[in-house]
């Protein structure tokens, strides 16, 4: 062999990690490999995304079944389960942690931003319990589809790098294909994750997995003189962002539980999630939320609810005196309401054309929605077609048809163009603008359950690489796929989400 020879590609490692999380004291997790499959099969590689993450696409798409199975272990890798606790319906589960999800690591990507590549179903950790530490083919396929519909509506997520079939079956109600997804995450810090450390007393990791957080999400706040009220004001804010959007595109997580929910602001743990068609504000999917916890207008309380668990873990660092520690903290979650609301009505106006501020804003929004509730009117639909009208009259039968009673809404439409006449911007301007906010298509449930059966019943995934590609852009037009554009027929009505553990 000739040892002048430059290193062979191959001994480039196809992910440059750069980890971080392995570094913390050793009782933030447990190490931990992924345990080898049978027969790795690569459903679907995001090459676009692998290259954002700057990592060796061809390669990747190449060995990809190998890797994103967790059966070949990229050089570097640190694989290792996070510890986490959390309240899982209320009720507090002290020690939860990744029992079916493996982080390899983090890489720098293309922006000089820090993330998590996760391997979701790659085998047991310490932290399994009574798991198999395996996913289903369904709720792999549901996460890759959702959370990438997420990022294409411009809504912050975890994203989807790959997906792979095992060749070994998972045993759920029914034996179903096993499958492993890769999740890309700014990271998988959750609120949970501080509740692991307070719950056990244990301050001192508290700070340091703050000072972690700070660093890597909030580094504006480093220096600040109150810098874990900041860091807190900072998950507040960005939840309250975050659930707006949601609100926006009729998007219902399903289990919100303080272990699902990021400090990032990113969506995460996409379980038995699920979209509105018929706007609903009591809209519940989720086979195991019997109570409407997470219904869809229960989401904006249920984000003040979790921000209040996460102040609860920084009070000893919030202040020395612990009824100040309490007011401070107080103050931070009485601003999330006020916080929601803002982001809320923004959006929601904006979804109906109007950018300026008059005082009947709210009303003629709520307007809008109460008619939209009488009418069962499909929430996407409707604001879409509302963009038509603002195009040309001509569009109003069609408008006022999806709402029900044309009667009942005409009202309505003589305050809206009254409204939008006070508008500044031309009406071209104002009809871009709404097309840009309100998608034509979402991952409608019917939609990702059709996917889901052809590629599990006949393992034919061209439901779901149509899917894939109608919902990267989905605030166009696209007259191909018009049917996606659609709502369910009675027969493909879609009435409850599972999660798929
Ligand atoms: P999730 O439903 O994803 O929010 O998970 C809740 C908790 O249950 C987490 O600690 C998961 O790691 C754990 N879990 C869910 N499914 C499994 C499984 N198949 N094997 C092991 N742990 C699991
Ligand atoms: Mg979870």
């Amino acid at each position: 062999m000739d040892h002048t020879q430059p290193k062979s590609d191959a001994a480039i490692a196809p992910i440059r990690f750069e980890n971080s999380y392995a570094r913390l004291p050793e009782h933030f997790f447990a190490r931990a490999n992924p345990t080898p499959v049978a027969e790795p099969w690569l459903i679907k590689f995001n090459r676009p995304l692998a290259e954002e993450l700057g990592l060796d696409a061809d390669r990747l798409e190449r060995d990809g079944a190998q890797v994103f199975s967790g059966n070949s272990l990229p050089e570097g890798a640190e694989p290792l389960g996070m510890a986490y606790a959390g309240h899982q319906f209320g009720q507090f589960v002290p020690l939860l942690g990744d029992g079916r999800a493996i982080l390899l690591g983090e890489v720098i990507d293309k922006n000089g931003v820090r993330r998590d590549i996760q391997l979701k179903g790659a085998g047991k950790t310490p932290y399994s319990r009574r798991g198999d530490g395996r996913a289903a083919l369904g709720p792999v396929l549901r996460e890759y589809i959702v959370s990438e519909a997420m990022h294409a509506l411009g809504i912050p997520a975890t994203r989807a790098l790959a997906a792979v079939v095992t060749g070994e079956p998972v045993y759920r109600e029914r034996v179903l294909p096993g499958a492993v997804f890769t999740r890309v995450a700014a990271s998988h810090i959750r609120v949970g994750t501080f509740q692991f450390f307070a719950a056990r007393g244990d301050n001192e990791s508290v700070k340091t997995l703050a000072d972690y957080v700070i660093g890597r999400h909030y580094p504006q706040l480093n220096g600040h003189e109150r810098p874990y009220l900041a860091l807190l004001e900072a998950v507040a804010g960005a939840q309250a962002a975050l659930i707006a959007r949601w609100l926006c595109v009729g998007f219902i997580h399903g289990v919100m539980n303080t272990d699902n929910c990021a400090v990032s602001g990113e969506t995460i743990d996409f379980g038995p999630c699920a979209f509105l068609d018929a706007y609903d504000p009591a809209k519940v999917f989720s086979s195991i939320d019997q109570g409407g916890r997470y219904g869809y207008a229960s989401q904006p309380a249920i984000g003040q609810w979790n921000l209040a668990r996460l102040a609860e873990t920084l009070l000893p660092l919030l202040d020395p005196e612990p009824s100040e520690a309490v007011n401070l903290a107080n103050d931070v979650i009485a601003g999330y309401g006020p916080r929601f609301q803002t982001h809320w009505l923004t959006g929601m106006k904006a979804k109906i054309g109007l950018i300026g501020e008059e005082d009947g804003d709210l009303d003629l929004v709520q307007g809008l929605l109460t008619l939209m509730k009488e009418g069962q009117a499909d929430f996407t639909l409707t604001f879409r077609r509302l963009a038509d009208v603002a195009e040309s009259d001509a569009a109003q039968d069609t408008f006022a048809a999806s709402l029900g009673d044309p009667a009942a809404i005409a009202p309505w439409l003589g305050e809206w163009r009254a409204r939008l006449s006070r508008e500044a911007g031309t009406p071209h301007e104002r009809v871009r603008a709404m097309r840009k906010v309100n998608p034509a298509y979402i991952p409608r449930n019917h939609r990702i359950e059709q996917a889901i059966r052809a590629a599990e019943d006949d393992g034919d995934f061209s439901l779901f690489e149509a899917l894939l590609s109608v919902l990267a852009n989905p605030y166009e037009d696209q007259p191909r796929f018009a049917a996606y554009a659609a709502p369910p027929t009675p027969s493909e009505e879609v009435f409850r989400t599972f999660c798929g553990t």
